[in-house]
């Protein structure tokens, strides 16, 4: 049974209350106030799980939005909701949904035996997103793709003060199911990690985002046990392919504050698209980058090209008319993921990562999901000729953030 607030029992539930449909009376309802906003991909209705509604989690965040509201005793009754809708993915991030996570919120980053894996740990405190990219591989990953955030924060809490007590170093972020930072403007929740982070040295927490959501950041005791990074692209890719992201130059302003409160930081080149002139158009990112970044602060960058499932191809056909990001020369991977034919990536690397060392040496640059043919061709080096990727980067966390070296095996 889905229950309502006042404001939004409209004439379609009202007609279905009298005809006694109990049966589709959610769908009615619901799917007209979807089709009014599909265009404006921001939540406008939340969808709360009755078994956590009288939380003050919950709370704190109705009284931040100010939206309509049901509360749904299943998810599916939502997913069925979306499902409905002429455009699912879109439809996705106009609600939101407070649940809990009852699954494990601490979770390793599923790599493949043929890339090379970065033993990377995900937080796992929600999913999708409010931006819009034509490329964002979540579209296809969740069916269907629903704005939705864990709020048993003290759940996870619980798993992370029992990794920080194993001997271990782990890097760990939020932004692999969602943007890390869409969050805080509805509730604090990434404060509440950085401030737990601050008080362990086993353990950095990377905040990934597009967004420049860093004000609520400033005062906070971190202890540099947080990474703030940024997905940067060329101008010309964020302008075509990333709706309503942080423009280029507010992402690198917001890098440069939190640079500035003492925060390292990271940077991802991820994905590199391949069209005429992106050379040149990298080239420029990455000097722009370093006027304002001490490569000091960085604590590592990554660099993939486009990568996607084949079935992401016709959702971006369908949604991004105009995108003509699928009709590169692309193969198909070992890992069922298309990608660029390997010398493009291998010339492409070689430029990127060229340009970054003339200007940063010690910054650590890596890619992520490669093989070692890509590495030595493109680096001169492999992973494994410096003990592994995972020790390269635990080392860099290790360094930059004063976590404790007698863990780097
Ligand atoms: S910002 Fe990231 S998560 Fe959000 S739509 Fe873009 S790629 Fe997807």
């Amino acid at each position: 049974m889905i229950r309502c607030c006042d404001r939004i029992v409209g004439a379609n539930l009202v007609f279905a209350l009298q005809k006694g449909d109990d049966k589709h009376r959610p769908y009615i309802v619901v799917e007209t106030k979807i089709k009014a906003v599909k265009d404006s991909l921001r939540p406008q209705t939340l969808y709360i799980d009755s078994t956590i509604a009288d939380t003050p989690q919950v709370d704190a965040i109705l009284n931040q939005l100010r939206l309509p509201y049901h509360i749904i005793d299943h998810s599916t009754q939502l997913y069925d909701i979306i499902h409905n809708t002429t455009d699912p993915i879109s439809s996705g991030k106009t609600v939101l949904f407070l649940t809990q996570n009852k699954g494990q919120f601490i979770k390793k980053c599923p790599g493949t035996s043929y890339y090379t894996c970065c033993g990377y740990h995900i937080l796992h405190i929600g999913t999708y997103c409010t931006m819009d990219c034509s490329y964002c591989i979540l579209q296809s990953y969740f069916h269907p793709p629903v704005l939705q955030l864990f709020v048993n924060f003290s759940d996870a809490e619980r798993e992370l003060v029992d990794m920080f007590s194993k001997n271990q170093i782990v890097r760990i972020g939020t932004g692999e199911f969602t943007d890390s930072l869409i969050w805080d403007q509805w509730i604090e929740l990434s404060s509440q990690w950085i401030q737990l982070f601050s008080n362990q040295t086993h353990a950095v927490l990377e905040l990934k985002t597009k967004t420049a959501h860093v004000l609520p950041f400033r005062n906070i005791e971190h202890r540099q046990k947080t990474i703030f990074a940024w997905s940067l692209n060329t101008e010309w890719v964020i302008a075509t392919q990333e709706r309503g992201t942080a423009s280029l130059e507010d992402r690198l302003e917001a890098a440069r504050q939190c640079e500035s409160w003492g925060y390292k930081l990271a940077f991802h080149f991820d994905p590199i698209i391949i069209y005429e002139d992106f050379e040149k158009d990298y080239t420029s990112v990455i000097n722009r980058l370093f006027s304002v970044i001490n490569p000091h602060n960085i604590v590592w960058i990554s660099l993939g090209t486009f990568r996607f499932m084949p079935q992401l191809k016709s959702i971006i056909q369908y949604r991004f008319p105009d995108s003509t990001l699928p009709y590169g020369e692309f193969i198909p991977g070992v890992d069922g993921k298309m990608r660029y034919f390997k010398p493009l990536r291998i010339q492409a690397y070689r430029k990127l990562y060229q340009v970054i060392h003339d200007i940063a040496p010690g910054v650590l640059v890596y890619f992520c999901m490669e093989d070692d043919e890509v590495w030595q061709q493109s680096l001169g080096y492999t992973p494994l000729q410096h003990g592994g990727l995972k020790r390269m980067l635990d080392k860099s966390a290790m360094l930059h953030c004063s976590l404790e070296s007698k863990l780097i095996s």
